[in-house]
């Protein structure tokens, strides 16, 4: 049977389902099985993700979980979070309760401005481009003008437009770098026409010059695309108290539990190893809350490593200080995340997730992201400097290993009982299941 086909996009979605089941599949009744258990039986939020992307077979279930406490700017949130992660939501929940009866989480933006960028190669005089792009700055947003209306009505539009000669990093490379302020939406959409607009506008100029070769032929438009590095589109969250207050248990007083983590914050700072997994927990909140709210994942993962990696070398995104006893731990990321547009209004998860966030600003979207991020490694920290980060990870990861062995809700409640008092591996779980179950 050949593993090759014509016209996939056009099979009805039972055919699709068949080609690739009987094709790549070893049993093809069962993969149609599998696929059609996670169908919603109402067809027309069936039909809505479908038309999500392209040659849907099915619906991917992430869960979606709730971490509550989250005390931010003095507003309570219930933060909501998706993710496949056992442990994640317990540690952002662990940190919420923990900071809300000290101040809490503060946030705050320390920008809006987003980027994109028409790409130009042109390989005579730069005076002579310099010359012929600045006076077209107007004309590039006069043209725009039908796209930028509403955006500027709302407070936003386009910032700025400044031509970049890049020729010393790629012969005959210049680029149109241009600033926007998206407002409530991430803002894609509207950067990339924007750009299109201006590329258009740019060769119709070129053309009718004469000092451009063959029509404006030696000037070309390489392409025009809106950058997911957003380093003037940032937020901070921080939280800060007392050393005093910040003591861990009997075998360790605040003093060193804030010295252990400003040590741990500092290894992550210089030892890119470290830095990624540091990082990564850090994602662990801000993807699961992208995701609950129907952005972007992969921009704002893109965007936020490129920016730990700015000075060079990959580093911490979080800081930790001691000073005059006081402990302050905090996060600064570019995020592009919008509140309208994509999927906001249409997946009826990500509609209820931001209403149960208040329905809020994409300003607002960034500082509860921020947070879950910090709450997240602040969680993380907490447990490698103290107890270690297995003990409650293996907690919470002991129902999908129960769940791998096939155990029933009896087992499974006398297992979590047990394991209160013992520790949780892979191995102690099978043993002391096969003991109940020979008992
Ligand atoms: P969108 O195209 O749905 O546009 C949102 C629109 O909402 C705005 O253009 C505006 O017309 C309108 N709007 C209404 N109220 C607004 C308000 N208060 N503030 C701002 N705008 C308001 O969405 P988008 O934000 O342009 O694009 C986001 C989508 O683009 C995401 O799904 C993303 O995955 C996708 N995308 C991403 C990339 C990338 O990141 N490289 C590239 C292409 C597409």
């Amino acid at each position: 049977m050949s593993q090759t086909v014509e016209g996939f996009s056009k099979m009805s979605k039972a055919e699709k389902i068949r080609w690739i089941a009987t094709r790549y599949t070893e049993h093809p009744e069962a993969t149609e099985a599998v696929l059609s258990q996670y169908w919603n039986s109402d067809a027309k939020l069936q039909q809505l993700h479908d038309e999500f992307i392209e040659n849907t077979i099915s619906n991917f279930y992430l869960p979606l979980g709730i971490a509550p406490n989250f005390r931010i700017d003095d507003t309570m949130y219930a933060i909501p979070m998706a993710i496949e992660e056992s442990s994640v939501v317990a540690a952002a929940s662990k940190s919420a309760k923990f900071w809300l009866s000290r101040g809490g989480f503060r946030a705050e933006i320390l920008g809006t401005e987003k980027i994109g960028q028409v790409h130009l190669k042109y390989h005579g005089a730069p005076e002579i481009l310099k010359a012929f792009l600045e006076p077209l700055i107007p004309i590039f947003k006069r043209d725009a003008a039908p796209i930028t209306r509403n955006m500027e009505a709302r407070g936003g539009g386009i910032r700025g437009i400044e031509l970049r000669d890049k020729t010393s990093e790629l012969p005959g490379y210049y680029q149109l770098h241009c600033r926007f302020d998206t407002r409530d939406a991430m803002g894609a959409n509207f950067i990339n026409s924007c750009l299109e607009q201006f590329a258009t506008t740019l060769l119709r100029e070129a053309a009718e010059d004469d000092r451009f070769e063959g029509d404006g032929q030696d000037l070309e438009v390489t392409m025009s695309i809106l950058s997911n590095y957003v380093p003037d589109c940032r937020v901070r969250a921080e939280v800060s108290c007392p050393v005093s207050e910040l003591a861990e248990n009997d075998n360790m007083d605040g003093a060193e539990f804030a010295r252990k983590i400003v040590e741990a914050v500092q290894i992550a700072d210089c030892e890119p190893y470290r830095a990624v997994t540091h990082n990564k927990g850090i994602m662990n909140g801000i993807d699961a809350v992208v995701i609950a709210t129907g952005n972007d994942f992969r921009a704002v993962e893109a965007g936020i490593h490129a920016y730990a990696a700015r000075s060079g070398a990959y580093r911490s995104l979080t800081q930790a200080t001691v000073e005059d006893g006081l402990f302050r731990f905090w996060l600064e990321i570019p995020l592009a995340l919008g509140t309208v547009g994509g999927l906001t209004s249409l997946h009826p998860l990500v509609k209820l997730a931001l209403e149960i966030l208040g329905n809020p600003s994409a300003e607002s979207l960034m500082k509860v992201t921020a947070v879950a991020g910090l709450a997240q490694n602040f969680a993380a920290l907490r447990s490698l400097v103290t107890v270690g980060i297995q003990q409650g990870h293996m907690k919470m990861h002991l129902l999908n290993i129960l769940n791998q062995l096939e155990a029933t809700n009896e087992e499974k409640a006398y297992m979590v009982d047990y394991f209160r008092k013992h520790t949780v591996s892979h191995s102690a779980v099978v043993e002391q299941l096969g003991i109940l179950r020979e008992s």
